[in-house]
């Protein structure tokens, strides 16, 4: 199974900065380990693929350094060139996933990615460009057509760039799981959002995401933005879901798109557990489920 990943996804920060960056590392330290994962270094995400969903105002002043102030505060990462870097190569990760999943019919994993709250504009929590609408244009493009796509956004934060991107595009299907209560406060519509309340655990979660996905259009290609988040123990999720609760969640995505004949591209997300390694062995346990599924 292909995993994409760099030593560049660890972005160096100011020293006190709150985005535990460590993770990326300590996933990858659990990842090269596993049989039968061959890791990909990725290529940087063209200007002309990032100009099918961002605008070209956007994408050059954000390769620029131009981004302001409020800009930066939003995105909650001081402008740098290591950011532009590391997002291009987040970007190419997914969208190189994309398509080697959908030609070899497979599941392909992105060490980093689902940034998922950036808009064509501007970017926000984390999120510079939209790793996965990209890929999803730049999928389509290769194909001449506009196959249908669906997003399945697990991250515990509503997927509030994706929504805005795809809205009144047919083609690109959002369904969101995400905490009511929590980050972003103002929600964009995604195809089919379902809320979660404060507290929530696993069994009211996974019963939640069994009837997202029996909601899901038939599709081409899919994209699972697999946050660890959702943990009870997550400093930002605000919900009870257990680590082997999150593991059942992988399954049912794993298999819903193995019943569906799905090619699948899974991004990281967000995940910020106390302590961090929580984060990394909760991601590493999907990366291992679905080198279980690829290999079956
Ligand atoms: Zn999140």
């Amino acid at each position: 199974m292909r995993v994409y990943s760099t030593p560049l996804f660890v972005l160096p920060l100011p020293t006190g900065h709150r985005f535990p960056m460590a993770r990326y590392q300590l996933l990858y330290q659990r990842v090269r380990e596993f049989p039968g994962v061959e890791l990909v270094l990725p290529e940087p995400v063209s200007q002309a693929d990032l100009l099918r969903v961002h605008t070209a105002e956007y994408v050059g002043r954000a390769l620029r350094g131009e981004l302001d102030k409020m800009e930066q505060r939003r995105l909650g990462f001081p402008w740098s060139p290591e950011l532009v870097q590391r997002s291009l190569r987040s970007v190419g990760a997914t969208l190189a996933g994309a398509a080697w999943a959908f030609e070899q019919r497979t599941v392909a994993v992105n060490l980093a990615g689902g940034t998922h709250h950036a808009f064509a504009d501007r970017g926000e929590g984390f999120c510079l460009f939209n790793d996965c609408v990209v890929a999803a244009r730049a999928w389509q493009a290769g194909l001449g057509r506009k196959g249908r796509v669906v997003f399945i956004d697990c991250d515990v934060h509503q997927g509030n760039g994706t929504a805005a991107l795809c809205q009144g595009d047919d083609s690109l299907f959002t369904f969101s799981l995400h905490g009511r209560h929590n980050y972003p406060f103002h929600k964009e519509v995604s195809d089919l959002d379902l809320e979660l309340s404060d507290a929530c655990g696993d069994e009211e979660y996974l019963q939640m995401l069994g009837s997202g996905l029996s909601q899901l259009p038939r599709a081409e290609l899919a994209f699972y933005l697999a946050g660890a988040d959702p943990y009870e123990k997550d400093r930002l999720g605000r919900l009870k879901v257990s680590k082997a609760g999150l593991l059942r969640r992988d399954h049912m995505v794993l298999e819903f798109c193995r019943r569906a004949d799905l090619p699948l591209v899974i991004t990281m997300a967000g995940g910020y557990a106390e302590p961090i390694e929580d984060t990394a062995e909760i991601q590493a346990a999907t990366v291992r489920a679905a080198l279980d599924y690829s290999s079956r």
